[in-house]
Order: C-alpha cells, then sequence, then structure tokens
C-alpha cells in the first residue's frame, strides 16, 4: 500500500475515535436513592424528560429521588413537579458547575461542570456527568496525583487519563455511561478545585495522546515509587506489552516512598511458604533460604522460578508496599526491606515528578517510561519526537 493512502485512511480512523465529551458515571460506589443539586457557578436549566422547568435560581435546590426502576420523583426548591424517566440539568452557559450532595445515603459533596443527567437502575439513581474531555482529565489529574506538583509532572498524567478514557470508553456502556469514578476507571471525584496548573497541563496538553505502533491507545499504567526499577508487566500480569519494558530508574530513588521496611512473625512467614507452596524446608540449597532473601534486581519468583512462588503473592499475603524487596532473619521476626510502592509497571509518578523538576518536559519523561510509544495530536494528526517539535513524517514502520 501507498505511504499516502495508508496515512489518509488513519487520518480517518482517528476522526472517528476523536471525541471532546466524556460520559462519566458519578457517585458509583453507592446506589444512590436521593440526590441534591445546588448552583454552584455559572447557570442551569432543569428538565424533566422533555419538560423545561427553566433555570435554577442561586439559593434553590433541586432533589431528585428514586422511586422506581422508571421514576424519578422531582423537587424544585420546595414545589414538586411530578415524576419523570430521566432529569437533566443542562448548562446554559459553558464550564457551569453544580454542587451535588447525595442525601440518601449521605455522602460528601462533590463539585462537577458542565451537565448532569439522572436515570434509574433497578436498584437506584444512575447520575451521569457528561462532561467536556478538558474538564474530565483536569478532575482526574487530580483526584490521582494530588495538588501542588510541578506542569510538566501534571502533562504527562494528562497525557495518560486521557488516553487511557479513549481507550477505555466501552467500559462501562452496560450501565449507560463509559467510564465510572473510582479507581476501577479512573479516579474522578471532582471538578479541578486546588490547582490551576493542573487545567494550565491540560490545556497545553489537549487532544494529545500515547498510541503504540500499531496506532491503538496504549495501556497507560502508572504506580506511585518503582523502587529504582520498573517492572516487566508480564511478572505482573503475565503478559508482555510491547512498549513496557523493565529499566533501571535513577529518578526515583531518594524520594518519599523509595524504601521501606516491614517486620513479619517467623512462624507466618514459614506457615505461608511452606503450607501454602511447598517450600523444600529440607532441600540442601533452598532450606537455609526459607528467611534470607537478595533481590538485587527485580523478580518474579521467591528464591528461584523452579519453587513457583510469585512474589506478588507474597506481596499480597503480607500487604507489601511492592515485591521488590530482600529480607532476612532477626530473633523471631522475618524482616523485609523493600523499595518502591506499586506494581511497578509504566510510569513511575515520584520519579516523574523528579524529571519534572529536573527540567525535562512531559514528552521526554513519557518516553523514558513508555519507550516504543507515539505521542499524536487525535485532532489534526501531528506528531511530537522529545524536543516537542512536531514532526509530520509518518512515523511508523512501512515496507516500502
Ligand atoms: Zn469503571
Ligand atoms: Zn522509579
Amino acid at each position: 500500500m501507498k505511504k499516502s493512502v495508508i496515512y489518509l485512511l488513519y487520518s480517518l480512523l482517528s476522526l472517528t475515535a476523536y471525541s471532546q465529551q466524556m460520559k462519566v458515571g458519578i457517585f458509583t460506589d453507592i446506589i444512590t436513592k436521593k440526590i441534591n443539586f445546588a448552583y454552584n457557578e455559572g447557570s442551569y436549566s432543569v428538565f424533566g424528560d422533555s419538560t423545561d422547568f427553566g433555570a435554577i435560581l442561586q439559593d434553590e435546590f433541586v432533589e431528585v429521588k428514586f422511586i422506581s426502576d422508571k421514576q424519578i420523583e422531582l423537587k424544585i426548591g420546595v414545589e414538586n413537579k411530578g415524576v419523570f424517566k430521566s432529569i437533566r440539568l443542562i448548562e446554559t452557559k459553558f464550564n457551569s458547575s453544580l454542587a451535588i450532595t447525595p442525601s440518601e445515603p449521605i455522602a460528601k459533596q462533590r463539585k462537577y461542570r458542565n451537565d448532569i443527567e439522572v436515570k434509574t437502575s433497578a436498584k437506584g439513581l444512575v447520575i451521569i456527568n457528561n462532561v467536556d474531555m478538558n474538564n474530565y482529565v483536569s478532575g482526574v489529574v487530580e483526584s490521582e496525583g494530588g495538588a501542588g506538583k510541578h506542569l510538566e509532572y501534571y502533562k504527562v498524567q494528562a497525557l495518560m487519563s486521557r488516553t487511557y478514557a479513549l481507550k477505555y470508553k466501552k467500559k462501562h456502556l452496560k450501565d449507560g455511561y463509559e467510564l465510572c469514578d473510582r479507581v476501577h476507571c479512573q479516579a474522578y471525584h471532582s471538578m479541578v478545585r486546588y490547582s490551576k496548573e493542573i487545567d494550565k497541563a491540560v490545556k497545553e496538553t489537549e487532544n494529545i495522546v500515547m498510541k503504540d505502533e500499531k496506532g491503538d491507545y496504549v495501556d497507560a499504567f502508572f504506580h506511585a515509587n518503582c523502587g529504582g526499577q520498573t517492572s516487566d508487566p508480564k511478572y505482573v500480569w503475565g503478559a508482555q506489552v510491547p512498549y513496557l519494558n523493565s529499566f533501571k530508574d535513577t529518578f526515583c530513588l531518594y524520594t518519599k516512598q523509595a524504601t521501606w521496611e516491614k517486620r513479619i512473625q517467623k512462624q507466618k512467614w514459614s506457615d505461608f511458604l511452606v503450607k501454602k507452596y511447598n517450600y523444600p524446608i529440607t532441600d540442601t540449597i533452598y532450606g537455609p533460604l526459607l528467611y534470607t532473601f537478595n533481590q538485587p534486581e527485580r523478580m518474579a519468583f521467591y528464591q528461584s522460578p523452579k519453587l513457583k512462588i510469585p512474589l506478588r503473592d507474597i506481596r499480597q499475603e503480607f500487604k507489601l508496599k511492592s515485591t521488590f524487596f530482600n529480607n532476612y532473619i532477626d530473633g523471631n521476626e522475618v524482616v523485609i526491606r523493600g523499595r518502591g510502592y506499586g506494581h511497578g509497571v509504566g510510569l513511575c509518578q515520584e520519579g516523574a515528578m523528579r524529571m519534572g523538576r529536573c527540567g525535562f518536559n512531559f514528552l521526554q519523561i513519557a518516553l523514558y517510561y513508555f519507550p516504543g510509544v507515539v505521542i499524536t495530536n487525535i485532532s489534526n494528526d501531528t506528531f511530537y519526537d522529545q524536543s516537542g517539535d512536531l514532526f509530520l513524517c509518518y512515523p511508523y514502520k512501512l515496507d516500502e
């Protein structure tokens, strides 16, 4: 195939996948029976099915109550407006926001931008935020990354959250929305509240995503701290990912979560390894090593793959911060000395923060942790190299 034909096909595909809106299920960790909406900024109109009840006043509450799987009761102020299949709060000025508070069960108030739609499931209300992509990504970056970080770090998180959102848009279609607001998809607990830097990072990376060499969105994994070496995805999930390999990361070595220690009762340790995994305590080589283990580089199994004891099972059993640890015995206890926090695959957040502070740009940071990916703007099909310069050549391998 000619290069131009492939390029055209690719462009058409990207345009169809390109969208600026997300439908996100919110308060999905509870089954909501009653919820209140109040004006926060901008202006809104309230709809019960197709009936327009006009604007929400500044000091007015809108109360929405679950009656049955097809009926929702709507109250505006003290007035009962009747029963509907769906309630919509539609902004009449772009970037308005609402303060939303579940009252049955009671949950903490959160603020969201753009439109809200309330529908029903068999058990309760389904609350959906129809949100501009930039607002969604900002909310996720703040919920996942916290406030007060470096701009280039926020830009990498924005790039990753946007890529995730587009890759997994169909994850919750059966629930009536695209993504949920829990870590199951990406934590999205509110509109951005604490950091103007986050909004700036999202704007400056607008429409930019990471794709693999086939043109599919990348699985943008991240974790708090890799402990000095990232994990091979096959150690964690048993599957290889072409753009992710294990490598030495020096940027996170002296950060907050770089090292940790935990002590475990000797008996508990041996019970777990011997009873559950038949650890060969009588073996002349492995027997004496029951409590002593050194891991100069990340490994997948305790002592040897021959023993078939996955480190991830030990991590889970003893609630360790990572699988990257050494251990030795001290009296009645096994001392675990570990490095890093999390599964170790993909972007190391503390390493990325440090790279930002050291003067690397978000493209350099992203390509450091995801070396085989292509960074592209999906609205105009331009590609970026590490310096941030655009390059307009076709980035994939072609058999010419
Ligand atoms: Zn989800
Ligand atoms: Zn790291």
